[in-house]
């Protein structure tokens, strides 16, 4: 165990304790006592994506594929997202990613895999979209592998986040247009010289733009994955 991840578990432990002793506040309505971030109304309130393009996860009438992805068949072949990135659920990535909210991690984590357990083929492993080394050590923790970490584990399914290195430091996505996403994931990534599993699970937090996981998806391709996913937590749509 590395000393990141000894130092991830303990503050995972003793978050738990804390929470048992002193129950939070729900960070949506404030109603006390709870023992995960959100009472069960609020969590009944998330905006669920419902049915959606099976490529890109776009929201459809029924679950098919969208015209974009026939034109132009992304690597991808089955992309799914919990929820609508618009009102609670952004107050609650933002929680999580920026004020250290890691129960979040087990929240969502717990959603996707009650989402997931029924499916009868699931992926080799799961591999969480890494951040540059530069960027993690400001923010103390990967989002995305706290989520893919916990699912794994509930699925029983391996995590591997070194299959994926971050091997540029870009800007962070949501501060540019839809055209500079493309050209700022460009080339980003790199796999280490380890044999690729055939069957991935590529995990994210947000799909916005879609680049950076299509950016992950080419590069997990060209190394050796032969069925690629991507499984992410919230899928902005305020670009169609
Ligand atoms: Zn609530
Ligand atoms: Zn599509």
């Amino acid at each position: 165990m590395t000393v990141m991840a000894l130092f991830s578990a303990l503050t995972h432990q003793s978050g738990k304790l804390y929470r048992k002793l002193f129950p939070i506040p729900c960070l949506l309505c404030g109603l006390p006592g709870l023992q995960g971030p959100l009472c069960r109304a609020c969590t009944a309130e998330l905006p669920l994506l419902g049915p959606a393009c099976q490529r890109c996860a776009m929201p459809l009438e029924s679950a098919q594929i969208c015209g974009r992805c026939l034109q132009h068949p992304p690597v991808a072949e089955h992309c799914l997202s919990l929820y609508r990135y618009q009102a609670g659920i952004k107050r609650c990535i933002t929680s999580f990613k920026f004020h250290q909210q890691l129960q979040f991690a087990d929240f969502f984590a717990a959603q996707m895999s009650h989402l997931l357990a029924p499916r009868k083929q699931l992926p080799d492993c799961l591999i969480p979209i890494p951040l540059h080394p530069l960027r993690l050590r400001q923010r103390g923790f990967n989002q995305a592998q706290e989520i893919a970490r916990r699912l794994a584990n509930s699925l029983d399914l391996s995590c591997q986040p070194e299959l994926l290195q971050r091997i540029r430091y870009t800007r962070s996505q949501s501060q540019l247009s839809f055209k500079q996403r493309h050209h700022n994931v460009r080339q980003a990534f790199q796999c280490p010289d380890k044999a690729i599993p055939a069957h991935i699970a590529i995990i994210d937090d947000v799909m916005t733009s879609g680049h950076t996981t299509a950016e992950a998806a080419k590069v997990l391709q060209k190394n050796g994955a032969d069925t690629i996913e991507v499984w992410t937590i919230a899928r902005a749509i305020s670009h169609y």
